[in-house]
């Protein structure tokens, strides 16, 4: 099947092949017939997929033949980087349409974004923070949106924007078309989704998100206090050219950029502190090959598109299992391969325990020499509390540590 078997507009069609893209992923295989029947859609999709194209060509395709002249789509994203990364998409593929579009996010010049807007913006990619400011303005007016596209409406909730979201939906028209993408379709997003929708279409690719099998997943148990002694060795490793490294925190990104730097290793860090400018330039040094190392946080490096990343290192394991497949994610993209190495302390036990029971099975344990022999076998079954005393008895009787 090729994108010319759609009922796609040859102009778009033309922008597709431009850029080398000429067979659909399966979310667009499942969403674009979707989305051009004018149903409301709900697709379970994450960043890597190719659901930025999903979503876009067919909004672009009705835009297009209804000769829009108006603000007519929204798309609401969570994060700024990832509402850039929709602007670019946008770019490519309107290349031979005569629409445009404005980005709203916060941390920018606002006289840019509100000069695209009065230019006349068909599209709007936006946070919902910058928006909804906007929107008190009176310097956009929803009220002839004809689609709505929810992007990541899980990390849009987790993020807290659904009052926000809220406030915004009631801006625009009732009638009219929805499509909403998430990586996962928990609970939450099932809120969203009978809310907001309208008997959608569902697609989701695979039954639960799952690592492609190309990554290469391995367990590296460590002492809390050998932990950054251990990342320095890892990257000595030549294969790793490029890689990421995720934290916990902002804090203790910037502690391990930190020590990256003070051991001759090009690294940046990439988090919610950091202004919009620090964080572009960040990316884009990182894309450029400038560093050799991204250490990220999750809400962060969430929607980030970042080809060719050969290893993600998890300095500490994600409370969600999501989230770890979310950040391994970020290797191996669009079928090349890829390797994942956690860092593990028996501390991270129950934790990795967690994990494995998610994925379905046991990660490889593997062993650097020099450092002491750990062994981390899955822990007993234990009742978690999600916010019971249990986490932090147990956070309080963990070794103090530089890295605890
Ligand atoms: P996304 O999931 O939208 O973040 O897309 C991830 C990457 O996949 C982007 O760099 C797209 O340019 C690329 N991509 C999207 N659709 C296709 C396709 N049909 N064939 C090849 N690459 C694609």
């Amino acid at each position: 099947m090729s994108f010319s078997d759609f009922e796609l507009s040859p102009e778009i069609l033309r922008a597709l092949s431009d850029r080398g893209h000429h067979d659909p992923t399966p979310i667009q295989l499942g969403a674009i017939p979707a989305a051009l029947s004018g149903k409301d859609l709900v697709a379970t999709a994450e960043t890597g997929s190719g659901k930025t194209c999903a979503f876009l060509a067919p909004t672009l395709d009705r835009l297009h033949r209804e000769h829009a002249n108006h603000l007519a789509a929204i798309v609401i994203t969570p994060t700024r980087e990832l509402a850039a990364q929709v602007g670019r998409e946008f770019q490519l593929l309107a290349r031979h349409l005569k629409l445009r579009a404005a980005v709203v996010v916060g941390g920018e010049s606002e006289r840019r974004q509100i000069d695209e807007i009065r230019k006349g913006a068909h599209v709007l990619i936006a946070c919902p923070g910058r928006l909804i400011d906007y929107l008190e303005r009176h310097i956009v007016k929803l009220d002839r949106v004809e689609v709505v596209i929810i992007d990541e409406a899980d990390r849009l909730l987790d993020m807290g924007f659904l009052p926000q979201l809220r406030r915004i939906m009631k801006m625009v028209p009732k009638h009219r078309q929805t499509l909403m993408f998430s990586a996962t379709m928990a609970s939450g997003p099932e809120m969203i989704a009978r809310e907001f929708l309208h008997d959608p279409a569902r697609v989701t690719i695979g039954a639960k998100a799952a690592p492609p099998p190309s990554i290469r997943q391995a367990i590296y148990p460590v002492a809390l206090e050998d932990k950054a002694k251990m990342l320095l060795e890892i990257l000595k490793r030549p294969e790793i050219e490029s890689a990421i490294v995720f934290t916990r925190t902002k804090s203790r990104a910037d502690r391990v950029a930190k020590l990256l730097l003070r051991n001759d290793i090009r690294a940046i860090q990439i988090h919610g502190d950091r202004s919009q400018s620090q964080r572009n330039a960040a990316l884009a040094g990182f894309k450029a090959r400038r560093y050799r190392v991204m250490v990220a946080t999750d809400v962060a490096a969430r929607g980030l598109d970042i080809p060719d990343v050969s290893h993600v290192i998890n300095f500490d394991l994600p409370d969600e299992s999501e989230n770890y497949i979310h950040r391994i994610g970020r290797t191996a993209r669009m079928g090349k391969a890829g390797e994942a190495i956690s860092l593990v302390t028996p501390e991270e036990r129950v934790t990795l325990a967690r994990l494995e029971r998610t994925l379905g099975a046991e990660l490889e344990r593997e062993h650097v020499e020099g450092f002491d022999k750990l062994e981390i076998a899955p822990a007993k079954p234990v009742k978690l509390f999600r916010s019971g005393g249990f986490r932090n008895r147990s956070a309080r009787s963990r070794p103090r540590s530089r890295w605890a």
